[in-house]
């Protein structure tokens, strides 16, 4: 077997199965079990592959049909320019949580701040905020044990480790503690009975308890929202990622304690996130 066929292979394969991007994907395979750069598809697509790569490759075509993300077969996916370690016990990172990555990165620039980040999962979240702000320390907390080990793995590969910490906590269960610059959360915000319609990629594989937000979705951010200025110091910000139609009942929540209520639209128009700053003498 050739590249060449096996990628032909792989895409009628993905093709005839319904996946959509049938060659985006095929070559991400391709390339990852075969370790080959773009542009070594086409320089080397005549060259031979041994019996173990080609069982691994069909191997991992098979998964993706059965709707598998393509990023847990890889496991990695990339977040901010970074590369983050994935697996079926965080959530794939994704796009729209850029939004609220950046509007940290940007509204902080290079002045030092602590920062906690609530349901880390993969960490992507904390550890691009921490490499693109030298004087930032970032806690990562999540009620995942896996999860935080995962967390702990790519804060090393991303070489912030000396910056950024994870541990399991339970939000609901234990009182949180310290005094922070800034809370930050991509919390699981989807409706309990939408989960059962959402695309078996997503169903049947990322964990649930980093999607349910509870009968409305909102349950993460009441709590939050509660718990958050005890642990805020002057000034300090709450900012969330959203669902797209929950940005307002967000910002509705935060009133009370927090001035300065911001809703920021991630790259496809929609409200993707709210930012706060915490009132004086947390009144
Ligand atoms: N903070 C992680 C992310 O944004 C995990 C979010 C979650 O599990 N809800 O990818």
């Amino acid at each position: 077997m050739v590249i060449r066929e096996a990628l032909k292979n792989a895409v009628s394969k993905l093709k005839e199965n319904g996946v959509e991007n049938a060659v985006f994907e095929a070559h991400m395979i391709l390339r990852h079990f075969l370790k080959l750069e773009p542009i070594d598809l086409i320089l080397k697509k005549d060259n031979q592959i041994g019996n173990e790569q080609w069982e691994d490759i069909k191997n991992a075509v098979e998964r993706r049909i059965n709707h598998e993300p393509l990023q847990y077969i890889l496991g990695v996916q990339e977040f901010m320019g970074l590369e983050f370690v994935v697996n079926k016990d965080v959530l794939v990172p994704r796009a729209d949580t850029e939004t609220l990555a950046e509007y940290v990165i940007n509204r902080y620039m290079n002045r030092g701040f602590r920062a906690l980040d609530i349901g880390t999962g993969s960490g992507c979240i904390a550890i691009s905020v921490a490499h693109y702000n030298k004087n930032a320390f970032v806690r990562g907390i999540d009620i995942s044990c896996n999860a935080i080990e995962t967390a702990k793995i790519n804060a090393k590969k991303n070489n912030v480790d000396d910056r950024v910490d994870f541990c399991v906590d339970d939000i609901f269960k234990t009182n949180i503690y310290g005094q922070y610059d800034l809370i930050m959360s991509n919390p699981p915000y989807i409706e309990t009975d939408v989960i059962k319609n959402l695309d078996p990629d997503v169903r049947d594989y990322e964990p649930l308890n980093a999607l349910d937000g509870g009968t409305d979705g909102m349950d993460y951010y009441r709590h939050i929202i509660k718990i958050a200025p005890s642990m805020l110091l002057k000034n300090g910000m709450l900012v969330f990622e959203t669902g797209y139609n929950q940005a307002h009942m967000v910002a509705q929540l935060m009133k009370k304690d927090f001035s300065d209520i911001e809703i920021i639209k991630d790259l496809c128009g929609n409200d993707r996130v709210v930012a706060g700053c915490i009132k004086p003498f947390n009144g």
